[in-house]
């Protein structure tokens, strides 16, 4: 066990400051966490140490591990989109520490509480502007409240894409999915349809054939835009069945689903295929509208970090979880790069305090005696 992972020893000093300290603090002050804090808020003009933008595992990770190491972090959690892909999830079984499994909605209700116990800000609301390059760092939120702040962690996620047809969002957590490693397992047996041609679409089939007795793969055009390698496997696979120039026009069944509506693209004849389950992989977005401009993206619009660390191309910006990933995108990997971020935060202010406290102040500062 690190150090970090232990309790914080009685501090000497009990006394909270009114409002967010200055880098400086750090290293003198330590709260006293049976006394009731009068916390820094979000709408006060000092600068805080770190906001963390983004609920999902890898924001309330770097919400707890920031806020254990005193930094008072305030964490911006969207205004209705609060807990990030996790609350669509019913339940998760692979997140480790929950042997009978857990509805994603209350892991994320759980990380926030986690959070707040060591007096993480939480604030409701979307940041809908950034100056990252300033210093300090200003975020404006909906309500036009702007925070400023000497570091941010970038945890804002990414979006699966959507068919954007009738019953899709209905019977999402119903049969409609995203995620074949989160619900594969719910399918033992089933007959299930994968939409796409691309890469994930073929790992998700291959991945579904340990459950379902069969996968019908709908793909719009009469070709794969998956790599050879991965194209081949799927079609070597004999539980899994090609269906060329179909597209779903509707998701159908009461409370689960039953029947997919399909189109040919081609001569527009409509079909139906009857299947429990729809897996939708129709490639993802990350998030980064926020932030476009302002830190370098890699070629697949993931905010680019220094890996192994979650620092990306502004110094004082660090970024974790899927708005970094292209790879594996599951809530335990971004949890552990939330705590890789918070670190990284925790090394960052502290070498600027360190440079701060040594540099010159101007020709009257004790710090420069002539
Ligand atoms: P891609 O963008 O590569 O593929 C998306 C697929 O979905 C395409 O076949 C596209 O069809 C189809 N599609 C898009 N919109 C719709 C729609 N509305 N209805 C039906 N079909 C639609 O995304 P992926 O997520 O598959 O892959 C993204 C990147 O990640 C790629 O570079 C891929 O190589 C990589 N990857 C690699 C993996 C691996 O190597 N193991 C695993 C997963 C991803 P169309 O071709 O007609 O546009």
């Amino acid at each position: 066990i690190r150090d970090r992972d232990v309790a914080a020893p009685r501090p000497d000093t009990a006394e909270y400051p009114p409002v967010a300290p200055p880098l400086s603090w750090r290293s003198v002050h330590h709260p006293d966490p049976l006394e009731e804090p009068v916390a820094p808020t979000a709408q006060d003009q000092s600068v805080h140490n770190v906001v963390i933008v983004g609920s999902g595992p890898a924001g309330y990770t770097a919400a707890i591990y920031t806020a254990r190491a005193d930094l008072s972090p305030v964490l911006v959690a969207g205004a209705v989109t609060a807990g990030g892909e996790l609350m669509n999830t019913t339940e998760v079984e692979n997140f480790p520490g929950f042997p009978e499994g857990v509805q994603g909605p209350e892991l994320m209700a759980n990380l926030e509480a986690q959070a707040r116990r060591f007096n993480t800000e939480v604030v409701y609301d979307d940041v809908v502007q950034a100056d990252l390059t300033s210093n300090p760092k200003v975020l404006t939120l909906g309500d036009g409240t702007q925070l400023r702040t000497h570091a941010v962690i970038l945890t804002t996620g990414s979006a699966y894409r959507k068919l954007g047809v009738p019953g899709e969002e209905r019977l999402s957590g119903h049969g409609v999915s995203w995620c074949a490693t989160c619900d594969g397992f719910f399918f033992r047996e089933q007959e299930i349809a994968v939409v796409g041609g691309g890469d994930s679409a073929m790992e998700e089939a291959l991945f579904l054939t340990k459950f379902a007795s069969k996968v019908t793969v709908l793909v719009r055009k009469d070709e794969l835009r998956a790599s050879k390698v991965m194209a081949h496997r799927a079609m070597e696979n004999e539980k899994i069945e090609f269906r060329w120039n179909t597209e779903v026009t509707e998701v159908t069944g009461d409370d689960k689903v039953n029947t997919l509506r399909l189109r040919d693209t081609r001569t527009g004849e409509a079909s139906t295929l009857d299947v429990t389950g729809l897996f939708v992989a129709i490639g993802q977005d990350p998030r980064t509208d926020l932030v476009q401009g302002q830190v370098e993206l890699t070629e697949h619009g993931t905010i680019r970090i220094d890996h192994p660390s979650s620092r990306t191309s502004q110094p004082g910006v660090f970024a974790a979880g899927d708005v970094t990933d292209h790879t594996y995108r599951q809530a335990i990997t971004a949890a552990g790069s939330g705590c890789v971020a918070a670190q990284d935060v925790e090394h960052y202010l502290a070498t600027v305090a360190d440079v701060e406290e040594a540099a010159p102040a101007g020709p009257e500062s004790d710090a420069n005696p002539a």
